[in-house]
């Protein structure tokens, strides 16, 4: 099956593909994702991690200050938390009409893989087929019957619910580049001055999002 529009009380979903999708195995959900090399690295747990090479700038705003280089780690945690919770809302929509999922995955196709700054980031293949965990269906109820209600009511009130948590905005990643609705969110403007006045100071974005 492909592109079949599910719903139930609280939402509605389309997923891409389901049945022998890789396999013999006729359970394997699956979605496609066209993102970028930012957040595929950060699905696989790759990170960068900064190292100290001894040596201190000559001139400029850092002058005297040491010099570093980063290298990238591949054990970090996998942050597929958002297309875990799509995925499995389709599982369980699947699931109440009589479908066994049994195994999920993302295709995720890299938008920017011809890039340089991908394979600074350890992504060097154009699409990552990534597993996706079981979530329990009793969270993922709780979960959108919030986020229905937050809608609901900022809908209502004509007022703008509270700001993502961190884990939604990346550490503030996603405000300044990614989200689609930054160009209308107070905290996103917010966000994205702070970052300009950093770095015209000369702060790394990985130093200053840590205390935005
Ligand atoms: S830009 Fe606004 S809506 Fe988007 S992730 Fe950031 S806080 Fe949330």
């Amino acid at each position: 099956m492909s592109e079949e529009r599910l719903k139930d009380d609280i939402t509605s979903g389309q997923f891409d593909l389901f049945g022998k999708i890789l396999d013999a195995d006729d359970g394997v959900l699956g979605d496609l994702k066209v993102t970028s090399s930012f957040k595929i690295m950060k699905a696989l747990g790759i990170y960068k991690e900064k190292i100290d090479t001894g040596e201190v700038y000559k001139s400029g705003l850092k002058k005297g200050l040491p010099k570093f280089k980063s290298e990238l780690r591949y054990d970090g945690v996998k942050e597929v938390l958002e297309w875990a919770i799509q995925l499995n809302y389709y599982r369980m929509l699947l699931e109440q009409q009589g479908f066994k999922v049994s195994k999920m995955f993302i295709q995720a196709i890299c938008r920017d893989s011809n890039l340089r700054i991908a394979q600074e980031r350890g992504i060097d293949k154009t699409v990552y087929i990534i597993p996706i965990n079981k979530i329990s269906d009793c969270w993922l109820k709780k979960y959108f019957s919030h986020k229905a209600k937050t809608l609901r009511n900022a809908l209502e009130t004509k007022t703008l619910p509270s700001v993502c948590k961190i884990r939604e905005r990346w550490g503030n990643k996603k405000c300044t580049d990614y989200c689609a609705a930054r160009e209308n969110c107070p905290y996103a403007k917010k966000i994205t001055q702070f970052a300009k006045t950093q770095e015209q100071k000369g702060v790394e974005p990985d130093d200053y999002r840590k205390t935005a």
